[in-house]
């Protein structure tokens, strides 16, 4: 099974803590489509005959292309490639682009998940990130989305702003609770080096929440989602039932997947590529034929390090004994003696033959994981 990813990179207005690839000059959309189009086509080969399980449009805004260009991209990959008989197509949406007509079309081209980019219910949490809805317009639009018939709804969340508290967050959400939304994602507000939060912060005109407050918020997380039936199965990641998201769950399990536009990475199991992060350089080299990506072969030491980069955030965990299946029986008694250190602290469950991070140890994956690394 494989996945393939669009990076749509236009957006009306930068948000305050934003470090993905983006522009705000609008001028080149349909010149950009007709590249990715293009690369599309030439790559229809890259994941061999692999079954396409799910399509990403990602960025960026892709709530900003009009649905007869997603019709077409999706009816594209149905004719270049080999595609499951029930993909998942996600569209990540603003809520100030949802409308009736917008969904009936979207629904139309073939979407059938909406990962919504509401952040807060807190319209002075908003306004400090610099979004364009409010509260009240994100959920006008996931009212939108379900009544049109779209019931697979990821809606993301940001914690951990200035003046944001637990109760801040509770209330947030009890809100999709009460709506009953089946998949969210919430992340940590983390100041990225090049972002305007960051220059704020180091400008002292704006303070984070410490550490502990960070830690409290994240608990907080972590407990409402198992009192309500939320399976936390990656670090920023709850769902019900089956709503998982199965193509962020591909990239978790080390399936193969590519991705198109500027900035877009891929990966086909042998190595990994990212394309150019400048539209004028993309759409030039498209243009020019010439190489718009970066590539690297993946060593055995890579393929471990992201093996365990991977598993380790999910819920699902670690096996040793396919780390002994996989890389040999050194690196399995190398991997249990390092985590079995973490597991006293009670930041490492064993289960089933498994092991995983704790909600704790989630909290400080990052270095968990890397302590674990070959080097
Ligand atoms: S809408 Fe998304 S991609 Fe665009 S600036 Fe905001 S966070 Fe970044």
């Amino acid at each position: 099974m494989a996945g393939i990813y669009f990076h749509i990179p236009f957006c009306k207005s930068s948000c305050v803590y934003c470090d993905f690839y983006h522009t705000i000059d609008l001028r080149r959309i349909e010149e950009l489509e007709k590249c990715m189009y293009r690369e599309l086509e030439e790559r229809r080969t890259y994941l061999e005959q692999e079954v396409i399980e799910s399509i990403y449009f990602g960025g960026g805004t892709p709530s900003l292309l009009k649905p007869e260009t997603i019709l077409l991209f999706i009816d594209s990959i149905r004719s270049w490639f080999k595609i499951d008989s029930k993909p998942e197509i996600t569209l990540e949406a603003n809520p100030d682009d949802i409308s009736r007509d917008f969904i009936k079309a979207l629904r139309r081209a073939g979407i059938n998940r909406i990962s919504l980019g509401v952040q807060s219910f807190q319209d002075f949490v908003l306004e400090f990130m610099g979004r364009r809805h409010t509260a009240n317009k994100a959920l006008k639009s996931i009212d939108i989305i379900r009544r049109e018939g779209i019931i697979n709804v990821s809606v993301d969340l940001i914690y951990g702003s200035p003046g944001y508290t637990t109760n801040h967050l509770l209330r947030d959400l009890q809100i999709l609770e009460r709506l009953d939304i089946p998949h969210f994602s919430a992340y940590l507000l983390t100041p990225e080096k090049g972002t305007l939060l960051y220059q704020k912060i180091s400008d002292g005109e704006v303070t984070l929440p410490g550490e502990e407050e960070q830690f409290e918020q994240y608990m907080s997380l972590c407990e409402f989602s198992a009192r309500n039936g939320y399976r936390h199965y990656e670090i920023s990641n709850f769902c019900k039932g089956d709503f998982i998201a199965r193509h962020n769950k591909g990239y978790w399990e080390g399936k193969i997947y590519c991705g198109i536009g500027p900035s877009a990475h891929s990966y086909n199991g042998n190595s990994r590529r990212w394309n150019i992060s400048s539209l004028y350089h993309y759409i030039l080299a498209i243009k020019e034929g010439r190489q718009y990506y970066e590539e690297e072969q993946l060593s055995g030491k890579d393929r471990y390090n992201e093996y365990l980069l991977t598993a380790l955030r999910t819920d699902e965990g670690v096996r040793p004994e396919t780390i002994r299946e996989n890389f040999g029986k050194d690196l399995e008694e190398n991997f249990v003696k390092g985590i079995s250190k973490f597991a006293g602290k009670g930041y490492v469950e064993f289960y089933k033959g498994r092991c995983r991070l704790t909600d704790q140890g989630m909290f400080i994956s990052d270095s968990i994981i890397s302590s674990l690394f070959l080097t």
